[in-house]
C-alpha cells in the first residue's frame, strides 16, 4: 500500500512524440531492461508488447494508450503509452491529463516535427514536467545540438543537455554524463552492460562548454547555488541533481538526454533521468474538484492514503475476456476490492469486481489500490471516459477532460439485416471507450452514421467491428462534418398558443442572432425585462435555442459561433408554460437564422508533407487543385517539408494518391486546424447534394 515512502518512489509517466520518433521502440527497451519482458519485441516484426491491438501491430502504429508497470532501481514506474498519430489526439490528451511527468522523444534527424509541437503544447496545458530524449543518434544526419536548438526556439523550452553523445551516425557509441562527468559505452548482446569509459580527448572542449552551460542553467534557477558558484565553492553532484529536479518539476527546465533505442544505447540513463527529475505523486499539488451538490464550491484532495478516495476514469477499453475495463488514476485515498464506490459524474453507485495492474496485455490482480496508482478496474457498469469515482461519504467531481468534436462521418449498415442489433450494440461499446467517436441514427431514414477524427480513425472502428465484434458492415464514402453559422445579425419572433391535453399553452419570444468570432462558440444573453417574461421561463427559452443549434437552417448542420439575445416577449399568468416558451424559442431562433445570412463552415486541416525534391512540383500542383494554401517550404537534409492548410473534404484518399505521386517516398501528417467559411458557390453545391434544395 502507498505509504508516503511508497509514493515517493512512484513515477507516473508517459512517452510522447511525433509518430516514428521511436516511442514504441524506446518503451520496449524500458520494459526489457526493467525485466518486465525477457525478449525484445520490434515494431517492424509486429511483436512489440505495448502495441497489443492486432490493428496496431499490422499498421505499426500505437493506437491504444495501454498502461504498464515496471521497476527500476527501487522505483516503480507506471508508463502510459501515448500514441503519436493525430487521428488519436484524444488518446494523447487523456493520458496527459493523468500523467505526472513525460519523456518527450525526438528524432535526432527530424527534430521538432509539427506533431511534436502539438503534443508539447498539450503537455504545457496540463503542466506536465518533461525530460527530452533525442533518439536515433545512429541515423545518417543525426545532429544532437541542432535538435536541442530547435527545442529551445520552436517549443520555447529551456532545454539543457545533461549528456553529450559520443560520436554520431554510424560512429555513435555512447555518451558523456555532464553531471557525474563520466563517459559510458554499451556492451552485451542487448546493451545490458553499461561500460564506464574515459571521456574521449577530442571531446574535452565540448564537454567543458556543455558543463558550463548546464551549471549556468541551474545556478540561474537556484540562488543558493548561484552564490556558491560566484564564491567559487564546489557544487556537489547531489546539489546539481536536486536543482535539476526542482527546476524540472516546476517546468522551468527540460533536461536533455540522448540515445539510439534501436541500437540499445542510452535507455538505462534515460530511466535514471526519469527517476531523478520527474515528479512523484507527492510532488504534485492537491487535485481540485467540485462539490457534487454545489458545483461552485471547490474541494481539494491531497495525494495521501488517509484522504477520501478520488479517482478519474481516463480510459475505457473493452476486452473479450473481461468485458469493460476502466483505467483509473487514483488521486487520493484508497479503495478496497468489493467496496462500493460512487460515480460522481453519473450520480450512480458502482462496484468493482476486479482490480488489475496492467502490463500491456498481461495483468496482475490486486486487492486494494492506493493514492498515485494507475490501475484497471473491471465490473463498472456506468462509468465512461472522464468520470470521477470517489468515496460515497465524500463525493467530489474532478475536472473533466476536453474532447474535440469529430470532423468526418460515414454511413454504416450491417451486411445482413440480422446483424442490426449486434452492430448497434458494438458501436455503443466503442462509443463508451472513445469520446471522439459518435454514432447517430437519422430520425426519418433510420440510417446510421459514425463520426470520428479522420479516415484512419473510422477505418479502425470498422476493422474492430469485424475482428472483435464479428459484425460485417457496409460503409459509405466519408463525409465531412460541416458546421453552420450566420454572417449577419437578424431577428425572429414566434408566438405559440396551443391547446394541449386540455390546457392552453402560451408563450411569445423575440430573439436576435448575431455572428461571433470563429471558434468563440455560442452565447445566450437575456435582455428582456422580468415584467415581460418571468425568470422561471428563461431556462426553457435558452434550452429551446440550444436544441435548435443542433440542426441549422442552411443544410441541417450544427450551428456554432453565434450570440443569441432574448430581446422581447410576453406571457400570460393563466396559460404560460415552460413547454410553450421552449417551442416558441426554437421557432423564433430558426426565423432569426433565416434573416441572418446563414453560412456553411468546413474543417480545415493543417497538413505537413515530407517529400524528396523531385516530387515537389507535382505535389504542390496537386495541393493547389485541392484548394490548399501553402504556408511554407523548408528543405531539410535531402527532403522538402511542405506545410499547408487544406479543406478536409479535398483530402479523402490522399494517402493513396500521395503514394502514387511519389512512388511511396513522400509521407504526410494532418490534423484539424479550425472551421472556415465555404465559398458560397461551393456551399450551394454541398447543400444541393445533401438536401436536394437548389
Ligand atoms: P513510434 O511511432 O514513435 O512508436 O516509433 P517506433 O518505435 O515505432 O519507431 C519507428 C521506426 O524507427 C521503427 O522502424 C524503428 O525500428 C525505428 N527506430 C526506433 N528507434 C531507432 C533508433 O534509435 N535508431 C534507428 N536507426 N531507428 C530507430
Ligand atoms: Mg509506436
Amino acid at each position: 500500500m502507498a505509504s508516503p515512502a511508497n509514493l515517493k518512489i512512484m513515477r507516473n509517466i508517459g512517452v510522447m512524440a511525433h509518430i516514428d520518433a521511436g516511442k514504441t521502440t524506446t518503451t520496449e527497451r524500458i520494459l526489457y531492461y526493467t525485466k518486465k519482458v525477457h525478449r525484445l519485441g520490434e515494431v517492424h516484426e509486429g511483436t512489440a508488447v505495448m502495441d497489443w491491438m492486432p490493428q496496431e501491430q499490422e499498421r505499426g502504429i500505437t493506437i491504444t494508450a495501454a498502461a504498464t508497470t515496471c521497476f527500476w532501481k527501487e522505483h516503480r514506474i507506471n508508463i502510459i503509452d501515448t500514441p503519436g498519430h493525430v487521428d488519436f489526439t484524444i488518446e494523447v490528451e487523456r493520458s496527459l491529463r493523468v500523467l505526472d511527468g513525460a519523456i518527450a522523444v525526438f528524432c535526432a534527424v527530424g527534430g521538432v516535427e509539427p506533431q511534436s509541437e502539438t503534443v508539447w503544447r498539450q503537455a504545457d496545458k496540463y503542466h506536465v514536467p518533461r525530460v527530452a530524449y533525442i533518439n536515433k543518434m545512429d541515423r545518417v544526419g543525426a545532429d544532437f545540438q541542432a535538435v536541442v536548438a530547435e527545442i529551445r526556439s520552436k517549443l520555447k523550452a529551456n532545454a539543457v543537455p545533461i549528456q553529450l553523445p559520443i560520436g554520431a551516425e554510424d560512429s555513435f557509441s555512447g555518451l558523456v554524463d555532464l553531471i557525474s562527468m563520466k563517459a559510458f559505452g554499451w556492451g552485451g548482446e542487448r546493451g545490458d552492460e553499461l561500460l564506464e569509459l574515459s571521456i574521449p580527448e577530442a571531446m574535452s572542449d565540448d564537454v567543458v562548454g556543455a558543463r558550463a552551460t548546464l551549471m549556468d542553467a541551474i545556478t540561474s534557477l537556484d540562488d543558493k547555488l548561484a552564490e556558491k558558484f560566484i564564491m567559487e565553492q564546489p557544487i556537489s553532484e547531489a546539489e546539481i541533481l536536486a536543482a535539476l529536479r526542482s527546476g524540472t518539476i516546476a517546468s522551468k527546465i527540460v533536461p536533455v538526454v540522448c540515445g539510439a533505442s534501436f541500437k540499445n544505447i542510452g535507455v538505462q540513463p534515460l530511466l535514471d533521468a526519469v527517476i531523478a527529475f520527474l515528479p512523484s505523486p507527492l510532488d504534485l499539488p492537491a487535485v481540485k474538484g467540485h462539490d457534487v451538490n454545489n458545483l461552485d464550491t471547490i474541494l481539494e484532495r491531497k495525494p495521501a492514503d488517509d484522504e477520501p478516495f478520488a479517482a478519474l476514469a481516463f480510459k475505457i477499453a473493452s476486452d473479450s475476456f473481461s468485458g469493460t475495463i476502466a483505467f483509473l488514476r487514483v488521486y487520493s485515498g484508497t479503495l478496497d476490492l468489493g467496496k462500493p464506490v460512487q460515480n460522481a459524474s453519473k450520480k450512480k453507485k458502482e462496484k468493482i469486481g476486479k482490480l488489475l495492474l496492467m502490463h500491456a496485455n498481461k495483468r496482475e490482480e490486486v486487492q486494494r489500490v492506493s493514492t498515485g496508482e494507475i490501475v484497471a478496474a473491471i465490473g463498472l457498469r456506468f462509468t465512461s471516459t472522464g468520470d470521477t469515482l470517489c468515496s460515497e461519504d465524500h463525493p467530489i467531481l474532478l475536472e473533466k477532460m476536453d474532447f474535440p468534436e469529430p470532423v468526418i462521418s460515414i454511413a454504416i449498415e450491417p451486411k445482413t439485416q440480422a446483424d442490426t442489433d449486434k452492430l448497434k450494440k458494438s458501436l455503443d461499446v466503442m462509443m463508451l471507450e472513445d469520446p471522439t467517436f459518435r454514432v447517430t441514427t437519422h430520425e426519418d431514414t433510420g440510417q446510421m452514421l459514425i463520426s470520428g477524427m479522420g479516415e484512419l480513425h473510422l477505418e479502425i472502428i470498422r476493422d474492430r467491428l469485424l475482428r472483435e465484434f464479428r459484425v460485417d458492415a457496409n460503409v459509405g464514402s466519408p463525409q465531412v462534418s460541416y458546421r453552420e453559422s450566420v454572417s449577419d445579425a437578424g431577428s425572429g419572433d414566434s408566438t405559440v398558443e396551443r391547446l394541449m391535453a386540455g390546457k392552453n399553452h402560451f408563450g411569445q419570444v423575440t430573439l436576435r442572432i448575431s455572428p461571433r468570432a470563429r471558434g468563440a462558440g455560442f452565447e445566450f444573453v437575456n435582455q428582456c425585462s422580468f415584467q415581460k417574461i418571468p425568470e422561471k421561463y428563461i431556462g426553457s427559452i435558452r434550452q429551446g435555442v440550444i436544441e435548435a443549434l443542433d440542426a441549422g437552417v442552411f443544410a441541417g448542420f450544427p450551428i456554432v459561433d453565434c450570440q443569441v439575445i432574448l430581446i422581447d416577449g410576453s406571457f400570460r399568468e393563466a396559460d404560460s408554460s415552460e413547454i410553450a416558451f421552449k417551442i416558441a424559442s426554437t421557432l423564433a431562433f430558426r426565423a432569426a437564422c433565416e434573416k441572418a445570412k446563414p453560412v456553411l463552415l468546413e474543417p480545415i486541416m493543417s497538413c505537413e508533407i515530407v517529400t524528396p525534391d523531385e516530387c515537389m512540383g507535382e505535389i504542390i500542383g496537386d495541393l493547389n487543385g485541392r484548394r490548399g494554401r501553402i504556408l511554407n517550404m523548408i528543405s531539410r537534409s535531402g527532403v522538402q517539408v511542405i506545410r499547408s492548410e487544406v479543406p478536409l473534404k479535398e483530402m479523402f484518399g490522399y494517402s493513396t494518391h500521395l503514394r502514387s505521386m511519389s512512388q511511396g517516398r513522400a509521407s504526410y501528417s494532418m490534423e484539424p486546424a479550425r472551421y472556415d467559411l465555404v465559398a458560397p458557390a461551393i456551399a450551394k453545391e454541398i447543400r444541393f447534394r445533401i438536401t436536394g434544395i437548389e
